[in-house]
C-alpha cells in the first residue's frame, strides 16, 4: 500500500502515522522528494482500512497495489479450483457444464416431464427455482418445500444433480439436505449475512451470481465473504448487468470471462437467459460464452414458454436447447474442451 502524505505535513503526525503502522507489524518504507512524501507499506495490508488511513488530515492519497481479496486471489492459489457437484466437476479444463431447467419449479409433474427432456438434451444438471425473488409482491412466489422436493423427485429420476436459488438463512437446512448446488441470486450478491451464513454452514458449491449492478471487484468480495467464513466451493456465474440499453434485459458482461480466470481460480458459468432476457440470444449468447472460455451455461428451459410462471420470454423450448448443445460441442472441440 503506498500512502501520499501532503506537503508541509507536520513532521511530528507523520512519525506518528509511521509509527501506528510499525507498531501493527509493516515495513514502512518513508521516502521524501522534493515535490512528494510517500510511505510505502510492506505487508499483508488486506485487514487495513484505506478510507480510515485517508481520514488522517495529514494524508493525501491512498494506493492499494495487493486485491482486497486473499481466499479467492489466482497469486495465492495459482492452480483452477475445480468444483465437484455429485460427481460432475466444474472449472479447470473439465467438460464445459450445461445447467438447464425453468426458472420456477411449477409443479411436480411439470419438472419431472421437463428434467426428462433436459437430460436428453445433453445437459448435466437441472435447475429450477422454489424460492422466487420476484419485483412485485403479487407475482408468482415460488412453490418454496413443495418446489424442493419436487426438484429432489426429478433427481431421482433422472440422476441429475439440482441447483436452486437461497433466498434466506432459513432454508439453509432444507439446501443443504435437498440441494447439489446453492444459488444466490443477483439480488442478494451483497446480502453479507447470508454471504457469512451459506460460508459458515455449508459446503455445499455455493453459484453466487453478479449483483445486478456490481463492480467485478465487488463480485470477487462477495465470494470472499463466502470462503473466508469456511466454504471455499464458490461458481460464480455472470447473468447481466444494468446498463442504459433498452433491447436487451441486461447487458451480458463476457470480458469477465477472462478476468474472473486471471484475477481468481474459480469456475465461472454463464446465464445468457437474464442477461438477454429474450429466448432469441441465447443460443448466439452461448456460443460467445463457450468460445471465451466460460466453464458452464445456465439456461432457463420451458415446454410451453407463454404459460410460464416466470420468465417465460427467456426460456427456450427443450428442441432449441437440445440444437444448442449440439452446436456448442463443435465451439468447445476448438478450444479444446469438451461439453
Ligand atoms: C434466476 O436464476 O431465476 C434468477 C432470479 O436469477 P438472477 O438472480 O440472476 O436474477
Ligand atoms: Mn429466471
Amino acid at each position: 500500500m503506498i500512502i501520499t502524505v501532503k506537503k508541509n505535513a507536520d513532521q511530528e503526525l507523520v512519525n506518528q502515522l509511521i509509527e501506528s503502522f510499525v507498531q501493527q507489524g509493516f515495513q514502512v518504507n518513508d521516502s521524501v522528494g522534493s515535490d512528494y512524501h510517500i510511505i510505502g507499506l510492506i505487508g499483508d495490508t488486506i485487514s487495513l482500512d484505506d478510507r480510515m488511513i485517508k481520514a488522517n488530515p495529514i494524508v493525501d492519497a491512498v494506493t492499494r497495489i495487493a486485491a482486497p481479496y486473499k481466499k479467492a486471489n489466482r497469486l495465492f492459489h495459482p492452480e483452477d479450483t475445480i468444483i465437484d457437484v455429485d460427481g460432475i466437476k466444474i472449472g479447470g479444463n473439465e467438460k464445459i457444464a450445461i445447467i438447464g431447467g425453468p426458472c420456477s419449479v411449477e409443479s411436480l409433474d411439470h419438472i419431472l416431464s421437463l428434467a426428462d427432456k433436459v437430460k436428453e438434451a445433453g445437459a448435466c444438471i437441472l435447475r429450477g427455482g422454489a424460492y422466487k425473488p420476484r419485483t412485485s409482491p403479487y407475482a408468482f412466489q415460488g412453490l418454496e418445500t413443495e418446489g424442493i422436493l419436487a426438484l429432489v423427485e426429478a433427481k431421482k429420476r433422472t440422476g441429475l444433480p439440482i441447483v436452486s436459488e437461497l433466498m434466506d438463512s432459513d432454508q439453509i437446512d432444507e439446501f443443504e439436505k435437498y440441494v447439489d448446488i446453492i444459488q444466490i441470486g443477483a439480488r442478494n450478491m451483497q446480502n453479507f449475512t447470508l454471504l457469512k451464513a451459506v460460508g459458515k454452514r455449508t459446503t455445499k458449491p455455493i453459484l453466487l451470481k453478479r449483483g445486478l449492478a456490481n463492480t467485478i471487484e465487488e463480485w470477487i468480495m462477495s465470494a470472499e465473504y463466502i470462503m473466508a467464513n469456511g466454504n471455499p466451493n464458490v461458481i460464480l456465474c455472470e447473468r447481466g448487468i444494468r446498463t442504459f440499453e433498452k433491447y436487451t434485459r441486461n447487458t451480458l458482461d463476457l470480458s469477465v470471462i477472462p478476468i474472473i480466470k486471471e484475477k481468481t481460480h474459480l469456475p465461472i458459468i454463464i446465464d445468457p437467459s437474464h442477461a438477454t432476457g429474450n429466448w432469441k440470444y441465447i443460443e448466439k449468447m452461448s456460443f460467445a460464452a463457450i468460445a471465451a472460455g466460460a466453464d458452464g451455461l445456465i439456461i432457463e428451459v420451458h415446454e410451453q414458454p407463454q404459460c410460464a410462471l416466470s420468465d417465460g420470454d427467456q426460456c427456450l423450448k427443450p428442441e432449441k436447447f437440445k440444437h444448442l448443445i449440439e452446436k456448442a460441442r463443435d465451439i468447445a472441440k476448438v478450444i479444446g474442451r469438451d461439453l
